[in-house]
């Protein structure tokens, strides 16, 4: 599919500086796309959709992944300690925000990426968990920027590390310290990087008719499920593989 354009919708988080940086990123990997930057949507979920809106209780016992009958603790928010994070089912939002979107600007051609600040989580039949989601792709495809901090896990030795800490005798600011760069955490700029990965990936979800991710765990399409994959893939080296730049060319550098 021929994209022509990408409308971006900024966040607290994604301020409009920042959006401006991340388009002008965009442009380069697509050069002849039009790409624009826009307000963040403001919606108001509904008092009848109680399953989608829930705030996360931050006293709870840390996330490790899967949500079902677990409460997410977030001690150090983008904005400030004790922020509390809400967790919003990724498909649901998906819908309503649809309904914001232009008929004419729903045709093929046009790509929605929103950053959305809240933790996004979707639904898994087949384990009958909520699973904490980075990004949604579709119509509009969303990105979740504490979804990029608390979805792909990070390292093993990082829990037992924190199941152990009294132990240890280590607080977690410390057993932190020792896996420095091994994830990205609150308030870490990585995030802006890997945020920049995850609307390329959104784009290529048209490009490809719905199946962006790429096998190699090099490549920035990868689609990674571990803090450090994600990190090396989008963060350290962002670059495409033989097969996707060759893809891209094709598409957009001819
Ligand atoms: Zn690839």
């Amino acid at each position: 599919m021929k994209i022509e354009y990408i409308h971006m919708y900024g966040s607290e988080l994604i301020t409009k500086k920042r959006s401006n940086v991340l388009k002008k990123k965009l442009e380069r990997v697509f050069p002849k796309v039009l790409i624009d930057v826009r307000k963040s949507i403001s919606i108001s979920l509904p008092d009848d959709y109680p399953e989608i809106y829930r705030t996360i209780d931050r006293t709870s016992t840390p996330y490790t992944n899967g949500f079902q009958n677990k409460s997410f603790s977030n001690n150090d928010s983008f904005q400030g300690k004790d922020k509390c994070l809400i967790l919003l089912d990724g498909f649901e939002l998906q819908r309503i925000y649809s309904d914001f979107i232009s008929e004419d600007e729903l045709e093929l051609g046009h790509v929605h990426v929103i950053f959305k600040d809240s933790l996004i989580s979707t639904y898994d039949e087949d384990t009958r968990r909520f699973h904490a989601r980075t990004l949604i792709c579709g119509t509009p495809s969303i990105i979740s920027t504490p979804g990029i901090i608390e979805a792909p896990a990070k390292p093993r030795d990082y829990y037992f590390k924190m199941m152990l800490s009294d132990l240890l005798n280590l607080s977690n600011e410390e057993i932190k310290t020792k896996f420095n760069e091994r994830f990205i955490d609150y308030g870490d700029p990585s995030v802006f990087c890997a945020a920049l990965g995850f609307a390329v990936q959104a784009v290529f979800y048209f490009l490809t008719d719905g199946d962006p991710f790429c096998i190699e765990n090099t490549c920035t399409l990868y689609n990674s499920h571990w803090q450090e994959e994600m990190i090396r893939a989008q963060v350290k080296t962002p670059k495409f593989c033989e097969y996707h730049e060759t893809l891209l060319c094709f598409n957009y550098q001819n």
